[in-house]
């Protein structure tokens, strides 16, 4: 195994030679107001589920855990926005991709598993999450619906990695932490100021370098999320989820 120092230039090469995937997210704007009523829609799971080329990704990566915070009021809207969905749906290509990532888990660190937080995203609940967070600090966190996320394409996923039995692994920040310290850019410096632990550091290395080798982009503000290809690609080889 190398060594955390060797980790940690592994990932600021890593950081400097790929060509980060632009963000769809920009500071906060001052909050306003708080987040508006949410408008019913189509039911999420049947949407994902009957859209062409999309997989679930239990059924390519068989260890996978899934714990999609959105069908959940644990995430930072403070409400479920998923309905019943209980899947993590990618493209193909993804699930292909996020599989290969598995393995080398599996070789590597064989007591750990990948744990998906958020998977593809309808672009109605794209515009509902949108509406939610207009005029609060979050707003810059979220992608316009006009352009979309890559979520909205089935091309991302947000994800950690946890014990067998589902316990995340220390990163440093949960998911949809919302400040510098998400931000996989600063991570050397807040290694050397303390903000972060070598141990945290090296466990979000551990699960850079696992998708980085299978082939995904990482953002420059969110350690968990990862792209199965650049915004352009993505646009033009995928449908999004209506
Ligand atoms: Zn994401």
């Amino acid at each position: 195994m190398r060594s955390l120092s060797a980790r940690v230039a592994l990932a600021a090469m890593a950081w400097l030679l790929v060509a980060i995937s632009p963000s769809a997210h920009a500071q906060p704007a001052p909050a306003k107001s708080a987040p508006n009523a949410t408008e019913r829609g189509p039911d999420v799971a049947a949407t994902l589920a009957a859209h062409p080329g999309l997989v679930d990704a239990a059924d390519v990566v068989s260890e996978l855990q899934v714990d999609l915070r959105y069908a959940t009021a644990d995430n930072f809207l403070g409400r479920p926005i998923y309905g019943e969905l209980d899947r993590c749906y990618l493209q193909r290509d993804a699930a292909e991709m996020l599989a290969k990532a598995q393995a080398e888990l599996e070789r590597t660190r064989p007591e750990w598993r990948l744990r998906a937080w958020d998977c593809a995203r309808p672009r109605w609940v794209q515009r509902q999450m949108w509406k939610l967070v207009a005029g609060t600090p979050q707003q810059g966190y979220v992608a316009n619906p006009k352009r979309g996320s890559i979520h909205n394409y089935g091309c991302a996923i947000d994800l950690t990695l946890a014990t067998r039995d589902g316990v995340p692994v220390d990163m440093g920040t949960p998911f949809d932490f919302f400040g510098p310290r998400a931000r996989p850019d600063r991570e050397f410096a807040m290694l050397q100021d303390g903000t972060l632990s070598p141990a945290q550091v090296a466990n979000r290395l551990v699960l850079r370098e696992l998708m980085l080798r299978a082939g995904f982009r990482m953002l420059a503000n969110e350690w968990w999320h990862f792209d199965c290809a650049t915004q352009r690609d993505t646009r033009r080889r995928y449908r999004p989820v209506p």
